[in-house]
């Protein structure tokens, strides 16, 4: 396994690899790896001749009072899980060598960045585009993969792929869970033992809603008082947004007779975690 710092090494290879009629699998991601980011490199892995993994923290999907500077960061021990996984390269780029000084070309989206996380965080998915635009053009992977757990991303790329034209499959993966329900995030790591085991009240709150749609419930509100409420009694929670939407345009729903998504946003403390499902 290679671990390269510059777009001009990742592209030598890269032809290397397309000369040879390799294909290729990428997955994006901000390092700090657990099991969640394992099981898209496990699935690039099966799907692919060669897996790249990005590590790459993006200073411009984070707004000016968010986490960019405390992000856990460790490509140590990033590497040693990849090279576990069987992954060819990690391409763990310096800000500079993705963003020169001069850099001012950012990729825009209407409509589905405005609604759920694009609310509170302006100019994260202005961010998000922009580089895996530019990973895309780095690596020309014949397929991405993107974890369910960021549901908003996982449409918006899947919408910038096909409005783009880009040549390449996007393939979306389950959410990985530790035990007691709580989504994998490398966010997790700021939580303290209280407000860790305060964190499980986003998945359980899900489940309830989940429940509720299982059993016939239609109405949207009522599911979202459900969650609402199971969060509220928690009282390290705050919460940020809790909305049932389509699937297609991520628009909120009165009534649940088609695909939707439920998402959630809470803060527990001062980390705001994410977790949703679909039905
Ligand atoms: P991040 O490093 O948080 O930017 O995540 C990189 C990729 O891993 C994204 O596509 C995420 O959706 C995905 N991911 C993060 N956590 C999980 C999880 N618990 N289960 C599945 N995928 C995940």
């Amino acid at each position: 396994m290679k671990i390269i710092k510059t777009v001009e090494d990742v592209r030598k290879i890269v032809r290397e690899w397309k000369k040879e009629g390799l294909s290729i699998g990428l997955v994006p991601t901000m390092g700090y790896l657990h099991e969640g980011h394992q099981s898209l490199i496990k699935k690039a892995r099966e799907g692919n001749d060669r897996v790249v993994v990005s590590v790459f923290v993006n200073p411009k999907q984070f707004g000016e009072n968010e986490d960019f500077d405390s992000y856990p960061r460790d490509i140590e021990r990033d590497s040693k899980i990849c090279e576990e996984a069987g992954v060819d390269v990690i391409f763990n780029p310096e800000i500079a060598e993705m963003y020169d000084k001069f850099f001012s070309s950012f990729v825009n989206m209407d409509t589905l960045p405005n609604g759920l996380c694009g609310k509170s965080r302006p100019i994260h998915f202005k961010g998000v585009c922009t580089v895996v635009c530019k990973l895309f053009n780095i690596v020309c992977p014949d397929r991405a993969y993107f974890g369910q757990k960021d549901a908003q991303q996982l449409a918006i790329i899947k919408r910038m792929v096909s409005d783009l034209n880009f040549d390449i499959q996007i393939i979306g993966c389950p959410i990985v869970r530790e035990e007691d329900g709580l989504a994998k995030s490398s966010r997790n790591t700021y939580l303290n033992d209280e407000e860790r085991s305060a964190a499980v009240v986003l998945s359980r709150s899900l489940k309830i809603g989940k429940e509720l749609i299982e059993n016939g419930e239609k109405n949207a509100e009522k599911v979202i008082s459900a969650i609402k409420s199971e969060i509220n009694k928690e009282k390290l929670a705050k919460i940020d947004y809790v909305e049932i939407v389509d699937m297609n345009r991520l628009r909120g729903v009165d009534n649940i007779d088609g695909p939707i998504l439920a998402a959630i946003a809470v803060y527990i403390g001062k980390t705001r975690l994410i977790d949703n499902f679909i039905i």
